[in-house]
Parts: C-alpha cells; sequence; structure tokens
C-alpha cells in the first residue's frame, strides 16, 4: 500500500494514468486530492463522485492514515504552546512538533528526523546524534495529526485558530540532510488542492548543506532561513562543526546568488546570541558586512538554556543592543523571545527522553 499522505498529486495522477489511461488521469487525481483535503483528513470521506472502479482502485492502494500517533501533550502556562511527542508507528522512535499561537497566527514547528547528525553544541536535539530520517508522510502526517487534535480538543487556545497558518522545519533534524522527503512534503503542503499552504508560509530552516541548499532553492518556492550563529569562519566551526565540510562564506555566497537572481528576494537569517560568545559589537559589525546584498532579515534569538549547556543566555540589554547595531547599519533585525520555554518546546530543546534506538 502507498501512503496517500506522502504521495504527491502529480505522481497520483501518473499512477491513475497507467492503470486507466490519460485521458481523465488530471481530473481523477485533483478529485481525489479534493476530497481527502477538504474533507477533513483522516475522517470519512465520500468519494461517490469517482466511477467505481477507480474509487475502489484507490481504496486498495492507498492507505488513508499516518503512520504516527499522537502519544503526550505539554501546553505552556505562559503563552499556550503545545509540544506534542509524535511516536512513529513503523519502528517506534519519537519525534516532538509545537503549536506555537502568536499575534493571528499559529505556527507548527515540525521534524524531519529522529535526533540530528549535525551536533551544534547548543541545541540538545543534536545531543542525540542521528537514528533516521523521517518519511515524506510522516513529515506530512505532523501537521494533519496536530490538525485533527485541534478539532477534537477545543477547549485549548490553539483550537480557536481557524488553522494552523505557518510551518517551520525548526524541530528535530536538519531539514536538507534529508533533503529528498522535504521537498516532496514542501509540494504536498503546498499544493492548492491539498493543504493549500502559501509557499511564503512554509520556511526551511537550514545550517546550509550544500548541494542541498542549491536543491531546495531551485525546486520550490517555500522560504528558507539559514542557521548561522557566528560571521567568523573558526568560531562558528566551534559552535557548528558542519561549519568545516560547508563554511560560512560558501553558504552564505550561495544565498547571495539565488538573490542577485531573483531566485528569493530575502532570506531569513537566526543568530542564537550566547553570552560572550558571539553577541559583541565587532560581532554585529561583522554580521553586517557578511550579509551585504543577500536581503537578510536577522532573527535573534537569547539561546534557551537547558540542563547541562556549555552556554548562557545574555540579559535583554546586551540582545537589544545587538540589534541596534544592526538596525543603525540598515539591517531589518527581530529579537525572537522563543515560544514554550516552560515546556522545553523551545528552538534547541526539543530531545525526547523517549527515544529509543
Ligand atoms: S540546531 Fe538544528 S542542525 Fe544543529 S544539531 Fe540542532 S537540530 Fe541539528
Amino acid at each position: 500500500m502507498n501512503s496517500f499522505f506522502g504521495t504527491e498529486r502529480k505522481e497520483l495522477e501518473g499512477k491513475i494514468a497507467e492503470i486507466f489511461g490519460v485521458p481523465k488521469a488530471k481530473l481523477r487525481a485533483e478529485t481525489l486530492f479534493r476530497k481527502v483535503y477538504k474533507q477533513n483528513p483522516l475522517e470519512d470521506y465520500d468519494f461517490s463522485e469517482l466511477s467505481q472502479d477507480v474509487s475502489a482502485w484507490f481504496k486498495n492502494n492507498y492507505l488513508l492514515s499516518v503512520p504516527l500517533e499522537i502519544s503526550e501533550i505539554q501546553t505552556s502556562t505562559h503563552d499556550g504552546s503545545v509540544k506534542f511527542a509524535i511516536r512513529l508507528k513503523s519502528d517506534g522512535k519519537w519525534v516532538e512538533s509545537v503549536l506555537i499561537p502568536e499575534r493571528g497566527r499559529l505556527t507548527q514547528c515540525i521534524s524531519t528526523q529522529v535526533g540530528c547528525a549535525q551536533a551544534c553544541r547548543f541545541c540538545q536535539t543534536g545531543r542525540m546524534g542521528l537514528m533516521r530520517s523521517l518519511t515524506s508522510e510522516e513529515i506530512v502526517g505532523q501537521v494533519i495529526l496536530a490538525e485533527k487534535w485541534r478539532r477534537e480538543n477545543p477547549d485549548y487556545h490553539v483550537a480557536s485558530y481557524q488553522r494552523i497558518s505557518n510551518i517551520v522545519y525548526m524541530g528535530m533534524g536538519e531539514p536538507l540532510d534529508n533533503i529528498d522527503n522535504v521537498i516532496k512534503s514542501t509540494q504536498i503542503f503546498c499544493d492548492n488542492l491539498g493543504l493549500n499552504f502559501s509557499p511564503n508560509k512554509v520556511t526551511v530552516s537550514t545550517v546550509g548543506l550544500m548541494p542541498a541548499l542549491d536543491r531546495i532553492l531551485n525546486e520550490t518556492k517555500v522560504a528558507v532561513a539559514l542557521s548561522l550563529h557566528s560571521p567568523f569562519e573558526e568560531e562558528r566551526s566551534k559552535v557548528m562543526p558542519v561549519n568545516l565540510r560547508h563554511p560560512l562564506t560558501h553558504v552564505v555566497e550561495t544565498l547571495r546568488k539565488h538573490a542577485l537572481s531573483g531566485t528569493r528576494s530575502s532570506f531569513m537569517i537566526q543568530y542564537t546570541l550566547l553570552r560572550g560568545i558571539n553577541d559583541s559589537e565587532q560581532h554585529a559589525q561583522a554580521l553586517v558586512s557578511l550579509l551585504q546584498g543577500v536581503g537578510a532579515k536577522i532573527n535573534l534569538i537569547p539561546l534557551n538554556e537547558h540542563e547541562g549547556a556549555a552556554f548562557r543566555r545574555p540579559d535583554l540589554g546586551r540582545v537589544y543592543q545587538f540589534q541596534q547595531i544592526l538596525k543603525n547599519s540598515g539591517m531589518v533585525a527581530t529579537v525572537r523571545l522563543s515560544k514554550g520555554r516552560d515546556i522545553q518546546a523551545a528552538c534547541g530543546q526539543l530531545i525526547k527522553n523517549k527515544v529509543k534506538s
């Protein structure tokens, strides 16, 4: 059986064309997508618009369930964020996903891998190492499950939103280390007959793996965010070992190339501020020089400390000083005081104690 929620519409159309012929394949694939996604995924579907043979073939060949289940939830008493521990049915491993309500938007942060191979030194997930990558249906399934959970739990603050409005690939794992399944999942999210997210509401965050960075920029229209964290090569390598294989200057040059060619007009740059490590005036000025011509919007994130962390969070005065230097140089810079800190759901805090090897 194929998983419907891991299938792109053009793929389904191709299969229908093989079995029933080309002439009505496009229309039939459109009807199936409309029926499944517009009628609350995971509930009863009405396929009566399709001929009996197509509908029977579809039901016999496609699974209309998701290969994961919510096992635990935690709710932030501060801001209403909800963290899900999600069990992957195929092997019992776990990932986490977070719903974040904020100023009229409901954002879901999703995972792409169990653990992560990149070992960024400020990140809890990086301490787990990589266990495996998620399939496209496991990535898409996180959003479908969260929407279903919202429908069934109207008393939670996140249920008061009309729908999940934004998706960020900032959970467990490095998305570009699972590039095929990540690209496929973005196409399913952004299909106007599927989950119908606008590409600018979907953000893939990366440490900058090449050549996958070029692929996501060339093959999709979703927003891309680079986790930068230091403007100096040697220092970045100490905090993010990936920099030894994919040096910062090369990665930023790639963004600049795409900004100049018009593939994207801007990029989000994520910069986690670590006290006494990367929060000086010199760092702010070097960041301004490095990012010339990139169309950068810098998101400053004071470190979310966790048990055993080697770094400390700077005080807010220092954070706002850093921001001011960037703004004085004409950069767009915002400060993100992460949501969900009280439930260990903020950036760099996702780790599942129940993860099984
Ligand atoms: S910050 Fe992202 S890329 Fe780095 S270790 Fe954590 S999950 Fe992996």
